[in-house]
């Protein structure tokens, strides 16, 4: 018996449980964990379980193990998925992804990269340089992404602070030959605070630690982290060097706001390549257009301190957007000469934060857990609801599966007019008062009624809502209470022109480059520019439509503990994993169904040769009833159902032989 299939080790596919239980299910899962199984699966769909401890089952002997197999002929692991993805694409041509889920801390951005490393490591046997390039270049790409991109948080210390989508293309043989990275909404907030306990991202603390002190002292920042303001809360080590931006205070003087530490202009003007005055003048003034005449307002002390923070926050941002463009453009496709014999097809990877619930939770974990909502959604879409309106459309028996949806949620968040998203459009274009308040009434107003969403104001008594600022949603993982406070200023995420035209004016061409709108004066800034949370929404959205039209693989990640330890399975934490996840929904939907399903003609056009009834041509009816004969001198007819233009079939072992019986012709 394959090591896989003894029981001591549970059950390798939930599939095959005795009974589909939520009991049964955890036994099997906790037993696996603690056998040092941390891969199962549900069918074709990877469930894993991080296990806080460095595994031995990655290296190249167990590549060599998983590379060409077919799922269920070696242990349930993430090359198996990756291989599976990787046939697909190459076998049948189909465009593919792999979207992996879980909670923050659950595994997911390790998972994305053991996936790559497998697609590397198999593919070109040649040694092509150009693809050993390209492959090189993809590898070590998420290093340089993760330092900027991720950072210690309360729940994971090397949190995706973005979301990453990684599209890498194959030529016909198989190899890759480019990619390409979108990245999604960037925490950028983290750059100027962060809560208890957590730190800005890497790169600052890598800078720091890393640099030779000669860099360092070109940057004009200190070795000694300790004394930087923007890292000053909760942060372990304190560092902030950010261009030393974050240490500028602002006070008055009668009715004149002031630069307190104007030595510090200096070293930005340097570090910005423009000049002192300007420096100056964009901290401390705005230029507004009031209908003809153009003047320069003053800014108080707060506008001035607010300026300075969205000035970090989007130089942060766009640099982080540069260092993706910069990969991409060394990353694309670019001989298409390697593609003259046709076919260039893509293996996606997704690895996005993950659903995450803190003390305080504000606009970015907002974002974050819709975006949860729309990857469940879309699972709900692809493996519970398409699978069995199949079975209906085929009239295949089948007694339908109750799961949660929740599209009720996405809609919550989404929908024009009514969802939350646009409820704080609204509230960000008031002429009158814009504030956090306004955009709660707003809510209140609008969602009193909707189960998912309750306030302080329409549950008074309800303990979890401490603050008059509170509103919850019933995410699908869980209730998560958000604070109100800061959620209009993330939103319209204003930066002032005079910084705009400030770095544009930079004499440092990569500055200069990243900020092509400095180049309009006020008068021509006229349009209201997209708010954070449309942006959002629709690259949420149209990331939900490509990853639609691929043929998609599934991860599950689940975390075993909030404590990183490798030994604990905390069986309430995980049993509220394997329940939102629909884990078990997905198990009973797969049990009942079929792995394999091929329209009758092509069907036949494949396997015909297996048999005299069909072969070269079948006199049979139709070519239902020729698949039928078909099957049943092979002995199958049991494991199959016939359905009006289908022929399905349920176990991935019927198949196999049935490849083998033509291999055979
Ligand atoms: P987030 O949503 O916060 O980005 P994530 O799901 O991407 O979370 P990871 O960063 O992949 O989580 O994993 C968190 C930590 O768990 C890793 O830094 C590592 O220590 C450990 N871990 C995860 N997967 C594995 C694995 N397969 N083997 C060993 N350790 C792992
Ligand atoms: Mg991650």
């Amino acid at each position: 018996m394959a090591e896989h299939e003894s029981l001591e080790y549970g059950k390798a596919d939930f599939v095959l449980l005795d009974n589909v239980s939520m009991e049964e299910f955890m036994a099997n899962l906790k037993l696996r964990f603690e056998k040092g199984r941390i891969y199962s699966y549900i069918g074709e769909v990877v469930v894993s379980v991080n296990p806080y401890r460095a595994m031995n089952i990655y290296g190249r002997d167990t590549i060599e193990q998983y590379k060409g197999r077919e799922l269920y002929e070696r242990p349930p692991h993430l090359f198996a998925i990756a291989d599976a993805a990787y046939k697909a694409m190459k076998r049948r041509s189909k465009d593919t992804c792999i979207v992996i889920s879980g909670e923050s801390g659950a595994g997911k951005t390790e998972a994305s990269k053991y996936i790559m490393q497998y697609i590397a490591a198999i593919t070109n046997p040649n040694q092509r340089a150009e693809v050993e390039r390209v492959k090189n270049m993809l590898l070590k790409s998420n290093c340089v992404l993760e330092a900027f991109g991720n950072a210690k948080t309360n729940r994971n210390d090397n949190s995706s602070r973005f979301g990453k989508y990684m599209d890498i293309n194959f030529d016909f043989k198989g190899d890759p030959i480019g990619g390409h990275i979108n990245n999604y909404l960037l925490e950028k907030s983290r750059v100027i605070f962060q809560q208890e306990g957590e730190r800005s991202f890497h790169s600052f603390y890598q800078l720091l630690r890393g640099a030779p002190d000669s860099l360092l002292r070109s940057l004009h920042i200190q070795k000694d982290p300790k004394g930087y303001n923007y890292i000053k809360v909760g942060a372990l080590i304190y560092c902030h060097c950010f261009f030393s931006q974050g240490n500028l205070t602002f006070g008055v003087d009668g009715d004149v706001t002031l630069i307190e530490n104007s030595k510090l202009v200096s070293v930005i003007k340097d570090l910005l390549s423009t000049k002192e005055e300007n420096v100056q003048k964009a901290l401390l003034y705005r230029t507004v257009a009031t209908g003809r005449d153009i003047i320069e307002k003053q800014h108080t002390e707060q506008e001035a301190s607010y300026g300075r923070d969205a000035l970090a926050k989007a130089m942060y941002e766009r640099l982080f957007c540069w260092i993706v463009g910069r990969i991409n453009d060394i990353i694309e496709v670019k001989n298409y000469n390697a593609n003259v014999h046709g076919k260039n097809t893509v293996i996606g990877v997704l690895d996005i934060y993950g659903f995450e619930i803190f003390q305080n939770n504000s606009f970015e974990q907002f974002c974050i857990n819709y975006c949860n909502e729309k990857l469940q959604q879309l699972f709900i879409q692809l493996v519970l609801k398409q699978e069995q309106e199949e079975y209906q459309r085929e009239g295949i028996p089948w007694k339908h599966i109750d799961y949660f949806n929740n599209q009720i949620i996405v809609d919550l968040v989404e929908q024009q007019h009514k969802g939350i998203f646009s409820v704080l459009d609204e509230a960000c274009m008031n002429v009158g008062k814009v504030t956090d308040e306004v955009f709660l009434q707003g809510l209140n107003g609008k969602l009193a009624k909707h189960a998912h969403y309750t306030s302080r104001k329409l549950s008074p008594t309800d303990k979890s809502l401490e603050f008059d600022r509170d509103f919850r949603i019933k995410h699908y993982a869980g209730d998560v209470v958000y604070s109100v406070v800061g959620f209009i200023d993330k939103n319209k995420d204003t930066l002032f022109q005079d910084f705009k035209r400030l770095l544009y004016n930079s004499s440092n061409p990569v500055l200069k480059g990243m900020w092509p709108e400095g180049k309009l004066s006020i008068t021509e800034v006229t349009k209201r520019p997209l708010t954070a949370a449309t942006l959002f929404k629709n690259s949420m959205i149209s990331l939900v439509e490509n990853l639609a039209c691929k043929e998609p693989y599934y991860v599950r990640c689940i975390k075993p503990n909030d404590v990183k330890s490798p030994l604990l399975f905390e069986q309430e934490r995980c049993r509220h994993q394997v329940e939102y996840l629909g884990l078990l929904e997905n198990v009973r939907v797969r049990r009942a169904g079929f792995a394999y399903r091929q329209t009758y003609p092509r069907f036949l056009q494949r396997y015909k040769m297996i048999s005299e009834f069909t072969w070269p041509n079948h006199d049979l009816a139709s070519d239902k009833a020729a698949v039928k004969s078909l099957l049943q001198v092979c002995g199958f007819d049991h494991d199959v159902a016939y359905g009006k233009t289908k022929v399905f079939i349920r176990t991935p072992r019927t198949l196999f032989c049935l490849e083998e019986q033509r291999a055979e012709m």
